[in-house]
């Protein structure tokens, strides 16, 4: 049996109705009421504040290998796609690729707080050894000790190809189950287009279909100004009418972005049990606008929290995102509060992946957790350091980040990889 405790935080997040103070214990990777300290590990949370491991909901790994790259800012996104698709095209993504900005980009998200990434993977070239490419990210983030939820997506893909390669990455990765989760709950499989602005109803029909064999949970984006642009151009409809007639609006659905909806679609968004993932830091540079959070909330539709990749949001810090997505609320109706903003980071994301036990310190829940240092002078005179961690000291990190019981991060450093080992490896691949 392995024991950790985690004692003497200043305040430890459980979950957004229930703060406290006490020890946070693990037993074999699962939070637990209390156990033997007997051999038990204790990691001191002095002056830190402890919350549960933060989930990022919509990410694009790939997109780590292309930051800041000219050409793809201040643009609009009918100018950005083709821009990123002929950076791809000059870069060859391929299985290294694949790898090598999964790694970076995971390494960067556990260093950050983030101990669940879901990395909707939409560049997948003809030929290219799809299952390989899976893989490829899936051992990056087994490697760095972070769970990954990998979702096969299609951007104009041949829609028999794309199923057949999603069909093909579950037998391969996830051999045996149903539900597309690991018996240790530490790679999940998921499904998703990127948006009906990209792929035609036979890719939602083909995708959807593996969804339904494999019981893997579905993905897309939608609602982006330029979405809603061609979907009004091409079909007559906006891009929530033809998800809801196409059969993608459901409880197992979540719909990343919605910046531009209407009351009548959060309804029915709301009505289908559908969950939602926000991603303000790439919905506001590239000028798509803010979601309407609050009213999404107050509809009852749960509300996760992405940082979308680094084609468009250069940095994968989920936490500075929160910071953001409370700041810019309040241009579009009630501020959101900092509580709220970190239940959406931790519980709410888990809930759009389907994953209950992930993104809470309750007992059960699994023991992914952060202690954020709140005794340094960006702290200073704050009055509520929960409310601080989001408000106070941008882009903070944690100390001590633990996933399932082991700790992968201590004292800001990663303990399963070389931080300069990853970034020389994907510049070295990059700049080839
Ligand atoms: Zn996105």
């Amino acid at each position: 049996m392995s024991v950790v405790i985690v004692r003497g935080a200043v305040a430890v997040v459980e979950h957004s109705r229930c703060v406290r103070t006490g020890d946070v214990v693990i037993v074999d990777g699962v939070i637990a009421e209390a156990a033997d300290p007997e051999g038990a590990t204790v990691i001191d949370a002095t002056g830190c504040v402890v919350t549960a491991g933060l989930v990022n909901a919509h990410h694009h790994l790939l997109q780590t290998a292309f930051r800041t790259l000219p050409g793809t800012r201040g643009i609009a996104m009918r100018d950005w796609l083709p821009a990123m698709a002929a950076a791809y095209a000059e870069a060859g993504i391929d299985t290294e690729l694949t790898g090598l900005a999964a790694r970076a980009g995971l390494a960067e998200a556990v260093l950050s707080g983030v101990t669940t990434v879901a990395d909707h993977h939409l560049t997948w070239p003809s030929g290219a050894d799809t299952v390989g490419m899976a893989r490829a990210a899936a051992e990056a983030a087994a490697d760095l000790g972070a769970r990954l939820v990998f979702v096969r997506g299609a951007a104009r893909d041949d829609p028999e190809e794309a199923a057949a390669s999603a069909d093909a990455i579950v037998r391969a990765l996830l051999p045996g189950t149903h539900g597309g989760v690991s018996s240790d709950g530490m790679l999940q499989i998921a499904v998703g287009p990127a948006g009906v602005h990209s792929d035609p109803r036979e890719t939602f029909d083909l995708l959807g279909e593996v969804a339904r064999t494999h019981g893997l949970r579905r993905r897309t984006q939608a609602n982006e100004v330029v979405d809603v642009e061609i979907a009004v151009e091409r079909y007559g409809a906006r891009p929530l009418d033809l998800l809801e007639e196409w059969g993608w609006l459901g409880p197992d659905v979540t719909l990343a972005h919605l910046c531009d909806v209407t009351d009548d679609e959060i309804a029915r968004v709301a009505a289908s049990g559908a969950t939602a993932t926000h991603a303000p830091g790439c919905d506001v540079p590239m000028g798509w606008g803010v979601a309407p959070v609050r009213r999404l909330r107050d509809a009852g539709i749960a509300v996760g929290l992405g940082t979308s990749g680094g084609g468009s949001n250069d940095a994968g810090h989920l936490l500075a995102d929160a910071r953001l997505a409370m700041q810019v609320s309040a241009l579009v109706g009630p501020q959101l509060a900092a509580s709220e903003v970190l239940s959406m980071a931790t519980a709410g994301s888990a809930d759009g992946l389907g994953r209950a036990e992930l993104g809470r310190l309750t007992p059960g829940s699994a023991g992914d957790l952060c202690l954020w240092d709140v005794s340094g002078v960006a702290d200073a005179g704050v009055a509520d350091p929960v409310s601080g961690l989001l408000w106070a000291a941008p882009g903070r990190r944690p100390r001590t980040v633990v996933v399932a019981g082991r700790i992968v991060v201590d004292d800001g450093r990663l303990t399963t990889a070389d931080e300069g080992e990853i970034v020389a490896q994907l510049f070295e691949r990059v700049r080839r």
